[in-house]
C-alpha cells in the first residue's frame, strides 16, 4: 500500500503550472451589464466561466442586470460611497487611507 501513496505525491505540483499556461489562451466572451443610471457595463469572461447575473457598475457601484429590460435598483438603506469619497471626507484625520486611495487610482490606470 506504501506503493501507491508515492504514485499520487509525485503528481502533486504539477496542476497550478498547467493551469496558468491554459488561462492565457483561454477564449474570452463579454457579457453586457445594465445598471439603473444607464451605464452599461462590459466585461470580459473565460468562456468557460459562470457568468453572474449581476455585476457591481464600476461606475456607480449599483447592482446591474444582464437583462436591460429588468434593472436591478439600488439598496435603499446602504447608500453607496465610492472609497475615494469615503477617504476624501475622511482624509483630515486619516492620512494613510489617502495613500492607499492613490495607490489604488494608479492601478486602474
Ligand atoms: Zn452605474
Amino acid at each position: 500500500m506504501a506503493g501507491g501513496s508515492a504514485i499520487r505525491g509525485s503528481r502533486v505540483g504539477s496542476g497550478p503550472l498547467g493551469e496558468s499556461e491554459r488561462g492565457e489562451a483561454a477564449p474570452r466572451q463579454r457579457v453586457k451589464y445594465y445598471c439603473s443610471n444607464g451605464h452599461t457595463v462590459s466585461v470580459a469572461f473565460a468562456l468557460d466561466a459562470d457568468v453572474p447575473d449581476q455585476w457591481d457598475c464600476p461606475r456607480c457601484g449599483l447592482p446591474s442586470s444582464r437583462d436591460a429590460g429588468n434593472l436591478l435598483s439600488a439598496p435603499k438603506n446602504e447608500p453607496y460611497k465610492t472609497h475615494l469619497a469615503y477617504v476624501k471626507e475622511r482624509r483630515s484625520d486619516e492620512d494613510g487611507m489617502v495613500i492607499l486611495a492613490e495607490a489604488l487610482l494608479e492601478m486602474q490606470g
